[in-house]
């Protein structure tokens, strides 16, 4: 999502170097969902976005809009994207981190959540598979080689947990709670 709001040429060219090489916030892993304004629901859905309506309007992640990790409807996305920023990205406006240490955070958090989506293709997304309850089950599996497998899996999981809990998460951010209020 990677807000530009009020940001200047340097912050918003770092923003599109690490966010295009990342999209997180959009593919799933960080939220099942985002929520969406009454007045957006309409032209968000001319624009091929399919609206979940209600009292909390969303769509689901991950989101059809992003395609090679770049938002496709950029300039028309909705509030709660434009306005978003990761924790990481916080970071790196702060300058508590380094372009090159945002991105080799990133490209460390793909490969692990390759490694989740290979072993677990997740029916929606990470988030959706990371909110659900961990695959616990290995412990009762009789064969070795099988409750070997599930245990990886399990850790894989609890392993990219933790790692987009302490690089990316905001506080007040919760797996699935549906796109993620700056
Ligand atoms: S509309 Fe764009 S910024 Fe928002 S979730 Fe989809 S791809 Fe990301
Ligand atoms: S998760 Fe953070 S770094 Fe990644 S695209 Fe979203 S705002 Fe950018």
């Amino acid at each position: 999502m990677g807000s530009d709001a009020a940001a200047g040429p340097d912050i918003s060219a770092r923003n599109a170097t690490l966010c295009t090489a990342c999209g997180l916030c959009c593919d799933g892993s960080l939220f099942e969902a985002v929520r969406v304004d009454a007045v957006e629901i309409a032209p968000l859905e001319q624009l091929g976005l399919a609206i979940e309506r209600g009292d909390e309007p969303r769509f689901n992640q991950p989101c059809t809009k992003l395609v090679d990790r770049c938002c496709s409807i950029y300039a028309a996305r909705p509030r709660i994207c434009r306005n978003f920023a990761c924790a990481l990205l916080k970071r790196l406006h702060k300058g508590d981190v380094t372009l090159d240490q945002a991105r080799g955070v990133v490209a460390t958090a793909q490969t692990l959540r390759a490694r989740v989506a290979e072993a677990t293709p997740p029916a929606r997304g990470i988030a959706a598979s990371l909110a659900a309850a961990p695959d616990q089950d290995w412990v009762a599996i009789v064969d070795p080689a099988m409750r070997l497998a599930a245990a990886r899996r399990h850790l894989d999981q609890m392993v990219l947990r933790d790692y987009l809990a302490t690089h990316f998460r905001l506080p007040g951010d919760k797996p699935g709670a549906g796109g993620g209020e700056p």
